[in-house]
């Protein structure tokens, strides 16, 4: 980062000018040339001018540990969101297939049962009851149920985990602003 400062370098042998053999090692400032101009700005003058490295403070130090460590968390949540993204998406797949079976074996029993009519179970109250109530129908009903609360779960969990996410990916710009404010190297 430009600090806006330089140190003065000589090459450092007998020609150097006594006025520039002085500034050898010496902090300059860009805005502020001192007599005879900046490095190779003088007649015949080789001085250069080497880049001051700013430190960084003890703070900055600080906020870039609680930087990394908040990226990192982010990343943590991220794929905590990411691995509950997927498992709806199974769940959905699965839910499907258990729909099938149902409709399936609706049909061996005489019961003609289109998706759509199964799509929203918990409102065809009579239809629930009658394939609940259905032997034949019972274990693949029943994998339905449990497969819809485990993608209740998983929706709950996905968005306590976007929750978190958003949160962590919150504190980092916090923290980036605060470094920015200070004038920290990132
Ligand atoms: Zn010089």
């Amino acid at each position: 980062m430009d600090s806006g400062e330089y140190i003065w370098r000589t090459v450092r042998d007998s020609k150097v000018r006594s006025a520039h053999a002085d500034r050898e090692g010496k902090l300059f400032s860009w805005t502020n040339p001192p007599p005879g101009g900046h490095p190779a700005e003088d007649y015949n003058c080789r001085c250069w001018a080497e880049t001051a490295e700013k430190k960084p403070s003890a703070e900055c130090i600080q906020l870039s540990v609680d930087l990394r460590n908040s990226e990192a968390q982010e990343v943590t949540e991220s794929n905590h969101l990411n691995d509950e993204i997927d498992r709806v998406t199974v769940l959905d797949a699965e839910i499907i297939a258990a729909k099938e079976i149902v409709i399936e074996e609706a049909w061996k029993i005489g019961l003609d049962i289109s998706m759509s009519s199964l799509g929203d179970l918990a409102k065809k109250n009579i239809l629930v009851k009658v394939i609940a109530g259905a032997v034949e129908l019972k274990p693949a009903y029943d994998e339905i149920q449990s497969l819809n609360s485990e993608r209740i779960q998983a929706i709950k969990e996905e968005h306590f985990y976007l929750s978190r996410y958003r949160k962590q990916r919150e504190i980092s710009r916090a923290i980036r602003a605060k470094m920015e404010k200070k004038g920290c190297v990132s």
